[in-house]
C-alpha cells in the first residue's frame, strides 16, 4: 500500500508563517493527495490572515477560517462553516501552543496563575475543545495528530510551563484515542526535535538547545518541518490504521539517548 491521501480533507490549524511545523505537515499532506483547510489565528488589523493566505494559496485550500482557541463562539463558528462547507471530513492538525515570553526563561517555581492557565488553556485543552467540535463530522478511518515535545516528559531547561502543557496534551491524546477509537478515528502526536519558529524562538535558549541535539542526537543533526509533515502524512493515512494514542519522536533520535 502507498501513502495516499487522495479523498480526504484535512483542517489545519497553526499556520503563522513559512517556518510553521503546521506549513511543512500542510505541504505534505496536500503532496499525498488530501485536500487542505486552513485555519488561522485572527488579529484586529488582519494582517496575519492575509500573510497566511498568500502562504497558502498554492495549496488551493477549500476552506479558510479565523479560530482562536479561546473563543468558544469562534469555534462553533468555525465548525458550523466546516460542515456547511465541506460536510464531513478526515484529518483534524492541532498545531498551535502558547505560553508567556516570561515563563519561558527562568525558573518554573515562578510562573504565575495566568500564566499557567493560558499555556495549559491554548497549548493543551485546545485539542480537546476542537476534537469535541470536530468529532461529529468527523468519518470513520478519520485521524486527528498534534504537535508535542520532550520537555513534556523530561525537565528541559527554560521549556517550564510549557513541559507542564505538554504533559497535559500527551495524557489527552490517550483519553481522547480510547474514546474516539470506538468511531474508528485515531489520536496520535507528534514530538519534534526543536526547530526555529515563532514559537520556539519565546523559548529561552532554543538556538543551545538545536545545538545540543546536532551534537549528541543519533542522526548528529535536528528535524525540518517537512520531515514531520511527512510522519504527520504517514499517522493520518490508512498505512497508520493500527497507530492510536501514540507518542511519535520525530528528533532524529534524540529521545533515546541517555548520556
Ligand atoms: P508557530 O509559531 O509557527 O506555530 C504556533 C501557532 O500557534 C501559530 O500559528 C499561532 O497563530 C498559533 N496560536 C497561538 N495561540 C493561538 C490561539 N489562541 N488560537 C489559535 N492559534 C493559536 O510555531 P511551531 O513551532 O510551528 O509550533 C507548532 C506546534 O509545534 C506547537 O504545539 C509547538 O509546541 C510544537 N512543537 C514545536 C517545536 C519546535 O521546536 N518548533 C518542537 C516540538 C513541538
Amino acid at each position: 500500500m502507498l501513502l495516499d491521501l487522495t479523498g480526504k480533507k484535512a483542517l489545519v490549524t497553526g499556520i503563522a508563517n513559512n517556518r510553521s511545523i503546521a506549513w511543512g505537515i500542510a505541504q505534505q499532506l496536500h503532496a499525498a493527495g488530501a485536500e487542505i483547510g486552513v485555519t488561522y489565528l485572527p488579529d484586529e488589523a488582519g494582517k496575519f490572515e492575509k500573510k497566511v493566505r498568500t502562504l497558502v494559496e498554492p495549496l488551493n485550500p477549500t476552506l479558510f477560517l479565523p479560530c482562536n482557541v479561546q473563543d468558544d463562539a469562534q469555534i462553533a463558528t468555525t465548525f458550523e462553516e466546516v460542515k456547511a462547507q465541506w460536510g464531513n471530513f478526515d484529518i483534524l492538525i492541532h498545531c498551535l501552543a502558547f505560553a508567556n515570553r516570561d515563563d519561558l526563561t527562568g525558573e518554573f517555581v515562578n510562573t504565575s496563575r495566568d500564566g499557567f492557565k493560558m499555556a495549559l488553556e491554548i497549548s493543551s485543552y485546545s485539542l480537546t475543545v476542537l476534537a469535541q467540535a470536530a468529532r461529529p463530522l468527523l468519518n470513520a478511518g478519520g485521524a486527528i495528530v498534534t504537535l508535542t515535545y520532550l520537555g513534556g516528559v523530561k525537565v528541559i531547561p527554560n521549556y517550564n510551563v510549557m513541559g507542564v502543557a505538554k504533559a497535559a496534551l500527551e495524557m489527552s491524546v490517550r483519553y481522547l484515542a480510547a474514546e474516539l477509537g470506538p468511531q474508528n478515528i485515531r489520536v496520535n502526536a507528534i514530538s519534534a526535535g526543536p526547530i526555529r519558529t515563532l514559537a520556539s524562538s519565546a523559548v529561552g535558549g532554543i538556538l543551545d538547545m538545536i545545538h545540543h541535539v546536532e551534537a549528541i542526537a543519533p542522526l548528529r543533526r535536528t528535524v525540518t518541518q517537512t520531515e514531520v509533515g511527512n510522519a504527520a502524512a504517514f499517522l493520518c493515512s490508512d498505512l497508520a490504521s493500527g497507530v492510536t494514542g501514540q507518542i511519535l519522536y520525530v528528533d532524529s533520535g534524540y529521545e533515546i539517548m541517555g548520556m
